[in-house]
């Protein structure tokens, strides 16, 4: 019930002329398939009665009409007349060929198709069910007081029973494809942009390392998985990187920071995680290893970065970092593993720069 209600005061978004595609491919191939099955059904009464039917005709232009007012009227007033013919053409069939041939049957893809309207209303399509079975309900007592207008014979009745339900099956076949397959096509969007999301708010826009919610995000997930498991973590600084703004440009210090982090990220070898932790500090997490282990790991680095060539236009030059290592006691918090690294950094910093301290 909560749910009938829920469905009920669904919001709908508003018409305008904007369509989903995927309702207006349905539709579109829908129009088509049935515009063809009035050419057969003319065919198939033609051949029985030598006769033209001038409404079949009729039908057929109106349902190419239909399909072609798509483009250029609008798309709900396509289906509305599409839905007008239909309902039409159960009328007069069921008058003058007959209801045993089925072709009132048509009147299940087209309701499916006004419940895959995303811009009707849930009430004017649950009203539309009622109106359809009363309706569908009505043809059929009708039939029964009047003769049968087409004795098709034996072999017609069944080529033209089978391309009344063809037309049916074909009209929902299109219907069930083009929905499935846009509904999953949406998801797979959806969940792609969510990835690309997801790994977006993680990620640094400079140096396209982590950021540092995304590393702290790591070390958690470490901590809960493998409580037992040693690990370390080291903040780097770039020494004096002011001067590097200073003397040389705001842009030779992004460009320092990004090929900083390319070093990181190219000598981590899958021995640590780093991250810019902000500004011109970079956060590495090293698990398994404990701080000597880690000292050994961050003192390469350091090395690493004193030899590393800079040139940025003519500009020849080298920077130093300063490292502060701690290693997880099993007992402090996250935050006073980092503030203990931070502490250590700064000694280094005071100390004279240039070094790892552990
Ligand atoms: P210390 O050796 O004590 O660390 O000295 P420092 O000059 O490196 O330290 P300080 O904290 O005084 O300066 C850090 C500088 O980093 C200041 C700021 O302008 C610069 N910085 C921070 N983020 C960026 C960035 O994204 N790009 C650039 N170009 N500079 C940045
Ligand atoms: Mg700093
Ligand atoms: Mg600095």
């Amino acid at each position: 019930m909560k749910q009938i209600m829920e469905y009920l005061h669904q919001k709908v978004p508003k018409a305008g002329k904007t369509f989903p595609a995927y309702f207006q491919r349905a539709l579109a191939t829908s129009e088509i398939g049935i515009a063809l099955y009035f050419v057969l059904t003319f065919i198939v009464l033609y051949m029985t009665k030598h006769r033209i039917e001038w409404t079949v005709i009729l039908v057929f232009a109106a349902m190419l009409a239909c399909r072609y007012s798509i483009g250029r009227i609008n798309v709900r007033l396509s289906f509305y007349a599409f839905e007008a013919v239909i309902i039409f053409w159960c009328a007069w069939h069921t008058q003058h060929v007959g209801w045993e041939y089925g072709a009132q049957h048509l009147l299940i893809p087209m309701l499916m198709l006004c419940f895959f309207n995303i811009y009707e209303p849930p009430t004017w399509k649950v009203l539309t069910f009622f109106a359809v079975l009363a309706y569908r309900t009505f043809l059929f007592s009708y039939a029964q007081t009047i003769p049968t207008g087409y004795e098709l014979g034996p072999t017609m009745t069944i080529l033209y029973q089978s391309l009344n339900t063809l037309a049916v099956f074909n009209t929902l076949a299109i219907c069930f494809v083009t929905f499935s397959s846009s509904i999953q096509e949406n998801e797979r969007q959806l969940l792609l942009n969510n990835q690309a999301l997801h790994k977006e708010a993680g990620t640094d826009a400079l140096t396209q390392l982590p950021n540092r919610r995304a590393l702290l995000d790591e070390v958690t997930r470490f901590r809960k998985e493998q409580p037992d498991q040693a690990f370390s973590i080291a903040i780097a600084d770039i020494d004096f990187f002011k001067k590097v703004n200073d003397t040389y440009g705001h842009n030779c210090g992004d460009y320092t920071l990004q090929t900083l982090a390319a070093l990181f990220r190219d000598s981590s070898e899958g021995r640590y995680t780093v991250c810019r932790w902000g500004g011109e500090e970079f956060c590495f997490f090293l698990p398994g290893m404990n701080i000597d282990e880690a000292g050994v790991v961050m003192q390469d680095l350091n090395f690493a970065v004193k030899k590393m060539p800079l040139h940025f236009g003519d500009l020849d030059f080298s920077i130093t970092i300063t490292v502060g290592v701690e290693e997880n006691d099993f007992r402090s918090s996250m935050e006073e593993l980092f503030d203990q690294a931070d502490r250590k950094l700064y000694m280094g910093k005071a100390n004279g720069r240039n070094q790892v301290v552990i």
